[in-house]
């Protein structure tokens, strides 16, 4: 059994984000598996979506026995690095939603995803989680002319599903500026539904409510393969020391489903990357504004996302890292100095006032991004086999209805959450290499020359919206 962990250990999680640079206390590695176990429900993975469904199910039934399997320790993924936006996006547009569900579905599962924001403030208060979080909304600005085309049709999209001014709406210039000091503002939309969080407090302090609640968390146990149950034979996890034999197996690896055996084309790990400068001075904040904490993007296609952190510095993000041929993994992947510094510079294009801000935080994650953009969650009966992922960026709140509506599949609850139209959706496998690499740089490339073009000219860019219709967003 491997119990605790070196300081040089302590060092590296600590260097995996502002968030974890900034939790209290030792970061200690909880015991690896060490022997071969039997339980209810086995989950791969805990990050957000294997510790929301830890908690919903045991919050349903305490007498189940629950047991974690995390190769590093808990909130070493994504969700521990993240922008912290528990959001109500989703990653599949309400629009295709409404294509290939009807409208009904479209809505009720936007009605879901906003609901989710205050289904995690509300576990947050029930388990003492301190993360920061604040509900402020979110402001994405709108700085040429086809940003601003593209910022009143998510507005007129949202009408035509039946979505009003609470949730979400068009802000003229002079509302928009006052509310957020960017430069070159020219509106913005705005929706309540979204908070700003610590995402590795929200992480680790779920790890230890889990705990409490009765499921076993090891750390440093890798599982080596996921083999299905079959008639009688129950699902097993094998792992580097040990193996987990469980009515149903979840699987929560998001980023790294592809190192799992039979998954090599099922999500891509996609690389997010950000930075986060010092605290800044009232005076800053003065004419930069974010004073409700809003989370604040612009309407790019290459996305980026910001904060105003509890603690008054700016975390930012964005898209734009190259994707590494056959899904690869790497820890040196996690900062790309040429992405870093674009990102400062956006920044800086922004809010000029930080071009002598230090910046203290650069680092970065794969997030899982699945071949038709869809993310969805499922349980097959017949291999015991459940899963939850592939929420491309947005995966902070949709990882808790993940969580809550895993915990209706194992347990056979119906409720509104199985029926919702991400539930049992299958996404077909990724391209095999090279094309994989070609086709997803490529798609890369396109997006940020339309951007560039945007922002010449003005209009939207046809390139841009052929790449949508190629992508059936
Ligand atoms: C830089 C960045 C910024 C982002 N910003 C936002 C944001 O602001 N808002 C938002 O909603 N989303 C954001 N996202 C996405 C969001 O963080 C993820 O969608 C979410 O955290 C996914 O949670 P998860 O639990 O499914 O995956 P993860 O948190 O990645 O957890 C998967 C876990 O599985 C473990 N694991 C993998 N393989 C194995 C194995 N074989 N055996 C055992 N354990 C294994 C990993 O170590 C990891 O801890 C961002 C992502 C990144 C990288």
């Amino acid at each position: 059994m491997t119990v605790g962990g070196s300081s040089a250990d302590e060092a590296r999680y600590r260097t995996l984000s502002l968030w974890w640079d900034g939790l209290d206390g030792p970061i200690r590695p909880r015991p690896a598996l060490g022997a071969d176990i039997d339980v209810d429900v086995a989950i791969v993975g805990a990050g957000f979506t294997g510790l929301w469904t830890a908690q919903s199910l045991l919050a349903a039934d305490p007498s189940l026995r629950v047991a974690l399997l995390e190769r590093e320790v808990a909130g070493f993924g994504a969700s521990g690095r993240n922008g912290g936006w528990c959001s109500a996006l989703f990653a599949a547009s309400d629009a295709r939603i409404a294509r290939e569900h009807g409208a009904d579905a479209a809505r009720a599962m936007r009605r879901a995803m906003q609901s989710t924001i205050d289904e995690v403030a509300n576990t947050v208060a029930v388990e003492g989680i301190d993360c920061w979080f604040v509900k402020g909304g979110t402001l994405v600005v709108a700085r040429n002319a086809a940003q601003v085309s593209r910022a009143k049709d998510d507005v007129a999209d949202a009408r035509s599903l039946g979505f009003g001014e609470d949730d979400l709406r068009w802000l003229e210039r002079p509302e928009a500026e006052q509310r957020i000091g960017a430069t070159g503002v020219l509106g913005a939309t705005f929706t309540p539904h979204c908070a700003a969080l610590d995402p590795a407090r929200l992480a680790r302090g779920l790890a230890e409510a889990v705990e409490r609640l009765g499921a076993s968390l090891y750390e440093r146990t890798t599982a080596t393969a996921i083999v299905p149950g079959h008639g009688s034979e129950r699902p097993l996890v094998r792992t580097t020391t040990g193996s987990v034999r469980a009515d149903v197996v979840v699987r929560a690896t998001e980023g790294w489903t592809a190192t799992l055996p039979g998954q090599r084309r099922s999500l891509v790990p996609l690389y997010s990357l950000m930075i986060a400068t010092e605290p800044l001075g009232e005076s800053f904040w003065a004419d930069a504004g974010l004073a409700g904490r809003e989370t604040f993007s612009d309407h790019r296609h290459l996305i980026i996302y910001g904060q105003r952190t509890a603690d008054g510095r700016l975390a930012f993000g964005g898209r734009g890292a190259p994707y590494h041929f056959s899904s690869a993994i790497e820890p040196g992947f996690d900062r790309v100095p040429r992405v870093h510094a674009a990102l400062r510079d956006t920044l800086i294009e922004l809010f000029p006032a930080l071009s002598d801000a230090t910046i203290t935080h650069t680092w970065g994650g794969p997030l899982g991004v699945p071949r038709d953009w869809f993310s969805s969650v499922g349980i097959d009966r017949g291999s015991g086999l459940a899963w939850a992922g592939g929420y491309v960026g947005d995966g902070v709140a949709t990882s808790h209805l993940a969580g809550r509506t895993l915990a209706d599949l194992v347990l056979g609850r119906d409720s509104e959450l199985v029926r919702l139209p991400w539930v049992g959706h299958r996404s077909r496998r990724w391209e095999p290499e090279p094309l994989r690499w070609l086709g997803i740089n490529a798609g890369l490339w396109a997006t940020r020359t339309a951007d560039g073009t945007e922002r010449r000219r003005g209009r939207p860019s046809r390139l841009a919206a052929r790449m949508d219709r190629l992508l059936g967003h």
